[in-house]
């Protein structure tokens, strides 16, 4: 069993590990830079270790100083979270050579999984479908053009490298395909260093379903099923689900097996997930794998049952998986991604403090977050303020759990997607499960500009006087939330109808 952990990270997946240590009896040691001095997950692990300044290339990029600092608090294993080194095969392998556990999968497998044309080529020949295309980088355009002659419109040129939707161009006539490999290439090298780039075919309205996977050290890989995460915007997970509605159960069995069969020939142990795209006609290609836990993992725990992360540090101490594979998921689960953007105005990213936060709870409500009321939101990291993770009995229950979680939420001091959320819960597509990853992009305007009625914005006006009263109140007695240095109070007295209109009414300037 592990002793002592090292996050390599920051925000709600540090805090998330943390927990995961603490259940389980295993001192946790956070690391911080000068912007999270005060952060929450810092607050909770047992250690904490300052590790530099705001920039990530100067604290949680820095490996081999994040490997000192392990040593130096004699923690014998490193959780690396996602983003960051999660997915760095040469930090793997340092964390490896300098005698510590590496909580995640052997740095060769990462160098197996990292390159998507080699990835492609692995799948290949493990009877793993991948999307029609080359499986090599390409020489020039006329290889280029060749190549999407065979395969037909519209074609995708992808970064061998590529990762965040970067290095991507849709080509959908020859004429097109020397400028776009060109600006691809180039965008490739400046993000990755490596210009390789090959052809896919361009799948229309797929659907994103992942499937997750569990492997220990001693041969046995489960799947734990599907996500669907097509609510995407510019190629980033807004919304995910599990399971998907568009997955059968002779379905969820193919593609269960065939992440086993991918995972296996990688190599792979701990957690991780193969990327898939479904089309219409109920076919899968394999993406990618990802060689990390996920953002969007709760979901998964909440239709399985399966702690995710104690299974990644259980795998990592050389436990064997004990349970077999669950034959269906129960229930459904929800993760919206809380965001400091503000959906009105092209999820603009919106800076500030925190002036007020009220989280939702009661009944199949999980909240995982990284800030508080207090804390501090900058441009230096993610946008991601926290992830809100709802349980239902099924797909209907679970909608409407989330939408009751969404109007309790309250962010008051930055804007956040909430209200983009709620509009998405009540979206009659989105309710049908007719979604695809083009979706969202589509549906935006009418969900961005979708307008409350009447009778609502007769009850935010009402619920804005009340709130403004509170706070003219609450500041003649002396305390004025969120003033610099002052003691951060929650602004709204527990009496006052702070409903998710008062807040809506307020920030757009709604006053009787
Ligand atoms: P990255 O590693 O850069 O995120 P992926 O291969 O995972 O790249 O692709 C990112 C997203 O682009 C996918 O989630 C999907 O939405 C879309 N996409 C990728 N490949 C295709 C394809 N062949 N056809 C249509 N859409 C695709």
């Amino acid at each position: 069993m592990l002793r002592k952990v090292l996050i390599a990270n920051r925000g709600e997946i540090a805090l998330r590990v943390v927990r995961a240590c603490r259940e389980m009896g295993i001192a946790s040691v956070a690391v911080y830079s000068d912007a999270d001095a005060a952060a929450p997950h810092v607050r909770e692990a047992d250690e904490a270790v300052h590790i530099g300044p705001a920039p990530s290339s100067e604290s949680y990029l820095k490996g081999d100083n994040i490997i000192a600092v392990a040593k130096r608090v004699g923690a014998d294993a490193i959780h690396p979270g996602y983003g960051f080194l999660s997915e760095r095969e040469w930090f793997a392998r340092a964390v490896r050579d300098a005698g510590l556990i590496w909580i995640g999968p052997p740095a060769e497998a990462i160098g197996a999984t990292g390159s998507k044309t080699a990835a492609r080529q692995l799948a290949m020949a493990h009877d793993v479908p991948i999307v029609p295309g080359t499986t090599e980088p390409l020489r020039d355009a006329a290889e280029a053009v060749a190549t999407a002659a065979k395969f037909g419109y519209p074609v995708l040129l992808k970064a061998a490298a590529g990762g965040g939707g970067k290095g991507m161009r849709v080509v959908r006539s020859a004429d097109e395909i020397a400028g776009a490999l060109d600006s691809a290439k180039r965008e490739a090298l400046n993000a990755f260093g490596d210009d390789a780039v090959y052809v896919e075919k361009y799948i229309e309205g797929p659907r994103h379903v992942e499937i997750q996977v569990l492997a220990d050290a001693h041969g046995t890989v489960i799947s734990l099923g599907e996500r669907e995460c097509s609510v995407q915007r510019r190629h980033q997970k807004m919304i995910e689900e599990a399971p998907s509605v568009a997955v059968s159960p002779e379905l969820r069995k193919r593609m269960g097996d065939a992440a086993v069969r991918f995972a296996k020939a990688a190599g792979y142990v701990n957690a991780g997930t193969c990327e898939f795209l479904l089309d219409a006609h109920g076919e899968f290609y394999f993406l990618e794998m990802n060689t990390r836990i996920q953002v969007e993992h709760p979901v998964t725990e909440l239709v399985t049952g399966i702690d995710l992360v104690q299974w990644q540090l259980r795998i990592a101490a050389g436990e064997a998986i004990t349970f077999d594979a669950p034959t269906a998921p129960r229930g459904w689960a929800i993760e919206c991604r809380i965001t400091a953007e503000d959906p009105s105005n092209g999820f603009f990213p919106s800076t500030g403090r925190i002036r007020y936060l009220h989280v939702p709870s009661g009944p199949g409500v999980r909240w995982d977050s990284g800030v508080e009321t207090g804390s501090d939101v900058g441009l230096t990291y993610d946008p991601m303020l926290a992830k809100l993770i709802v349980w239902g009995e099924d797909r209907a229950h679970a909608v409407a759990r989330m939408h009751r979680a969404l109007e309790e939420l309250v962010v008051d001091g930055v804007e956040s997607s909430r209200e983009f959320h709620l509009r998405v819960m009540e979206d009659d597509e989105f309710r049908r499960g007719d979604i695809e990853i083009q979706w969202l992009e589509r549906r935006l305007p009418s969900i961005v500009g979708a307008q409350a009625s009447p009778e609502q914005v007769r009850t935010a006006a009402i619920a804005a006087a009340l709130l403004a009263d509170q706070e003219r109140r609450a500041r003649a007695g002396g305390s004025l939330a969120g003033a610099p240095g002052a003691a951060v109070t929650p602004a709204p007295a527990a009496s006052a109808p702070v409903s998710a209109w008062a807040e809506r009414a307020r920030r757009e300037g709604l006053r009787r």
